[in-house]
């Protein structure tokens, strides 16, 4: 399989070219040159493992890794002892676990890896690959980022003791939760490093941005990303979808509704892949926070993303975002894969504009891609999150909320609903206080982790001396 750029002025290129890279060249996103079609496997797949299934749909994306090779990443990577966190701990072995709340009304978890959020499910194959494809190029990377929570930690968790790589993550200092910045900072692996910086999100994010902008010092020291741009993550999303249709249905001739609490457009990106891929997916009803950007494309077939400054800071943070970086895949699929239109749609956005499809022709093709969406409030989230519990004795996170919230605007009777659940409630422990009057059981494991010792950095909201780090860890 080979990948192009969204912006069709970029090279070709292999899986593990594109493996380590962001962006393309052109400033494209790289997709693809197809979507392998698979609904003639799906009777085969209905009985494999997670493990096993990750292997059959990575190895038609996945040509220059031998198969035996991708075989044991794969097992390596979604084993029952990772994912370890499930409500149900004798459904570890499933990855993850469908809970049913009542008949056609489901939850998939996705978040029992290690940081209890659904990045993990990416990231850690992420990690694994990158160690692999490194190895064998004898290379290295440092990856640098930087974090208000859920990424970074997901991040550090995947990449943590991998040979010829190292972590260089920011984050504001204080402006994280306790378990949060314990989660991160209690990391003892010399392959890590935390920065907590004076300042805000977007000042880390801004020092990330500056040093990745000196191309000879991001060449000299192999300055790196895994952000949410990234193919391989996209890629082991897709995997999912495939597992909750198996588990929410009996036959290959059954249609689902996968409801995804969104932000970047990554996860339910995977989700529209999977439905191009053949796996009968009715509709993928997008669930936003108060940041509507995209209820409203779906809505209006306007995309206008905000500005930083009209970013509300909400209950489910990890849905804060002012734009999707991943909605150009989208995009690129919705006008036929016509890069002119494009880079002309993303001249517009890259300038700080918007764009409307709401006259043209690709309006009307809209309806054919299945997308539906709705957004939440604070007052929806407490409200759904009482319900759940109330209704069904189970706890859920606010992002998941947002996403039970929004499904039931969409359920129609007798067609399955599965809601990815994204991460588990102990993470966001204020607003379930809230909520519940209670606090989420913590995982016995999990427990005292805030009184473990920190490994961190602080330093200004300067370039220099995050730069100097780097400069001396390596
Ligand atoms: C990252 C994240 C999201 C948003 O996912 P996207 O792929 O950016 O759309 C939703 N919920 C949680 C808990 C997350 O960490």
């Amino acid at each position: 399989m080979n990948y192009i750029s969204t912006r069709g002025q970029s090279p070709t290129q292999s899986f593990s070219d594109i493996l380590l890279g962001g962006l393309a060249p052109d400033g494209g996103l790289y997709l693809p040159e197809s979507y392998p079609q698979v609904a003639d496997r799906l009777a085969a797949w209905r009985t494999l493992s997670y493990a096993e299934l990750a292997f059959e749909i990575l190895s038609l994306y996945v040509d220059d890794i031998p198969g035996a090779d991708l075989k044991a990443i794969c097992d390596k990577t979604y084993t029952a002892q990772t994912y370890r966190w499930s409500r149900d701990a004798a459904k570890a072995a499933d990855i993850a676990p469908l809970t049913t709340l009542e008949a056609d009304f489901h939850l998939l978890e996705l978040s029992n890896g290690p940081t209890l959020a659904f990045k993990d499910m990416a990231m850690q194959l992420l990690g694994n690959l990158f160690e692999y494809v490194l190895d064998r190029r004898n290379e290295t990377i440092n990856i640098l980022g930087a974090t208000s929570g859920d990424t970074g930690s997901a991040a550090e968790y995947a990449m943590r003791g991998k040979h010829n790589v190292r972590v260089f993550m920011l984050s504001p200092e204080g402006k994280m939760s306790d378990f949060q910045r314990a989660q991160m900072y209690s990391l003892p692996d010399a392959n890590i490093f935390n920065i907590a910086v004076r300042g805000m999100f977007d000042d880390a994010q801004d020092i990330v941005k500056a040093v990745s902008n000196d191309a000879e010092f991001k060449a000299k020291y192999k300055i790196g990303a895994v952000n949410s741009i990234n193919w391989a993550r996209v890629m082991a999303q897709v995997v999912y979808y495939f597992k909750g249709y198996f588990e929410a249905t009996k036959s290959n001739k059954d249609e689902v509704d996968f409801c995804v609490p969104s932000g970047n457009f990554g996860n339910i990106c995977a989700g529209h892949i999977a439905r191009m891929m053949g796996l009968p997916i009715a509709r993928l009803v997008l669930a936003t926070n108060e940041n509507d950007v995209l209820d409203e494309f779906f809505r209006t077939g306007v995309y206008r993303p905000r500005a930083t400054a009209e970013t509300h800071v909400t209950s489910s943070p990890s849905m804060d975002i002012s734009k999707a970086s991943n909605f150009e895949r989208f995009i690129f699929d919705l006008v036929d894969r016509d890069a002119a239109i494009v880079r002309q749609l993303w001249r517009q956005v890259d300038a700080g504009g918007s764009f409307s499809l709401a006259d043209g022709p690709f309006a009307a093709r809209l309806p054919d891609y299945g997308f539906v969406s709705g957004s939440s409030t604070h007052a929806d989230r407490l409200a759904t999150i009482r319900d759940v519990w109330q209704r069904y004795g189970l706890m859920i996170d606010t992002h998941t909320a947002d996403g039970v919230k929004v499904a039931r605007q969409h359920r129609v009777a007798g067609l399955p609903m599965i809601v990815l659940e994204t991460a588990q409630a102990v993470k966001f422990a204020e607003t379930i206080q809230e909520a519940l009057g209670r606090d989420p059981v913590r995982p016995k494991e999990l427990e005292g982790i805030e009184n473990l010792p920190q490994k961190v950095e602080v330093v200004d909201a300067a370039v220099d001396q995050v730069r100097n780090i780097i400069v001396r860890h390596c």
